[in-house]
């Protein structure tokens, strides 16, 4: 008899149990890395009957060993491998006062499990891996191979996890493709396709400190930075101002966040300022044209008031191409999808920051799908049970329809 993805539920729920209490927290965030969970996951894999297990590891600026595991169930024809991509890393759990469950317990209560990584990303890690199990244990070969990645480092970059292993694992097909499940709503009826370009940049006016009482001896740098911010704002939203409807919210973004100056006290004209923007931009737009924008209003300001005005770029991330509403892939999750949770789901792009981009980069077209509830990185997180087993009838289904 064939085994339906409901017969692993206890196994699953085992499963996750024995790994949140295994910290996989990156170093960058005070933990040790996502080792000691990987070795439970490599364990696991092994246990399942993979055709291949590979790592895909590296060493961190910390000189943490931070691991990829990449397994795979080959299909009949093994030209093309559907990747299922999940992260092995956590945030830390936060204020610990702010929670009522042991974060590093796995607390099962009715149809949730509690504990930090539970959702986030433990719960598809799961259904990914039993999805592929069910396969297995079944004895059925799909028509093209089935892939799992467990990565690290999602929390914080991903330098050393998704980013890494495009560049270095060496067993990639040309059509091969990906699901990332860490990201989605309640619902389970938005299918991720694009994202848009990021552009941190700070603006630092160096004016000259003075007195409060003698602005004639100054020059003060809150004031020019006001006016220039202002300026860049205004110039960004005219120039860069079309719409995508499939984009929330469907325009560029140009936000001016985090800012300070060099006086804490009321009573002295401050000598330096800062602003810095989270810019998010439509993939149609490349971010060179608006650093270009950015710096022509800069060097205007600069000789206008006769000040040095630094520009600093924190991140940069030019915009993948999006994965086609039309591919393959989208159209048969959306199938299998509507077949599974009865919904009807709609495909969106978001103001970027998925490791689906990595993917998009090479040219792979990558969904960013799962079903979640909004408690991601927040305390008391949880996973509910019936999200973790419709993610893996779909993710079966999916792979059924190549
Ligand atoms: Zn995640």
């Amino acid at each position: 008899m064939i085994k339906e993805i409901n017969y692993y539920k206890n196994d699953m729920i085992e499963f996750m149990k024995g790994m949140i209490p295994i910290r996989a927290i990156s170093p960058d965030m005070g933990g040790q890395g996502e080792w000691d969970r990987s070795r439970y996951i490599k364990k696991f894999m092994e246990s399942m009957g993979f055709d291949e297990i590979e790592e895909v590891n590296t060493m961190d600026d910390k000189g943490y060993t931070r691991p990829n595991l990449i397994s795979k169930y080959y299909g009949k024809n093994r030209d093309k491998t559907i990747w299922i991509a999940a992260h092995m890393d956590t945030v830390p759990e936060g204020d610990i006062n702010l929670w009522k469950y042991d974060p590093y317990r796995a607390t099962l209560i009715d149809d949730r499990i509690y504990g930090r990584g539970t959702e986030d990303n433990g719960q598809d890690l799961v259904a990914g891996l039993f999805t592929i199990k069910a396969f297995i244990d079944n004895n059925i070969r799909p028509d093209y191979s089935v892939g799992f990645m467990a990565l690290s480092d999602e929390e914080t970059g991903s330098k050393y996890g998704m980013e890494y292993v495009m560049d270095n694992y060496s067993n990639f097909g040309k059509d091969d493709m990906f699901i990332i499940p860490d990201a989605g709503n309640e619902k389970g009826d938005e299918i991720e396709i694009a994202e848009k370009g990021i552009l941190w940049l700070g603006l630092n006016v160096m004016g000259r400190q003075a007195h409060g009482s003698r602005p004639d001896l100054g020059i003060n740098s809150n004031r020019i930075l006001f006016e220039l911010s202002m300026e860049v704002d205004r110039a960004l939203h005219g120039l860069f101002s079309d719409q995508d409807s499939i984009f929330i919210p469907p325009y560029s973004t140009f936000e001016p966040t985090k800012m300070f100056s060099s006086v804490q006290n009321i009573n002295t004209i401050p000598g330096s300022s800062s602003v810095y923007f989270d810019m998010r931009i439509l993939p149609r737009y490349g971010i060179d044209e608006v650093l270009k924008t950015i710096e022509g209003k800069v060097e205007e300001y600069s000789r206008k008031y006769g000040v040095e005005i630094k520009i600093e770029i924190v991140q940069k991330n030019d915009p993948a191409p999006k994965t086609s509403e039309n591919s393959p892939l989208v159209i048969n999750l959306k199938n299998s999808i509507k077949e599974v949770l009865g919904v009807n789901p709609k495909t969106v792009g978001i103001g970027g920051g998925t490791v689906a981009a990595m993917a998009r980069k090479k040219g792979y077209p990558a969904v960013v799908w799962a079903t979640l509830e909004p408690v991601e990185h927040s305390p008391d997180e949880y996973c509910l049970i019936k999200n973790m087993i419709g993610d893996a009838e779909v993710f079966y289904k999916l792979i059924m329809k190549f």
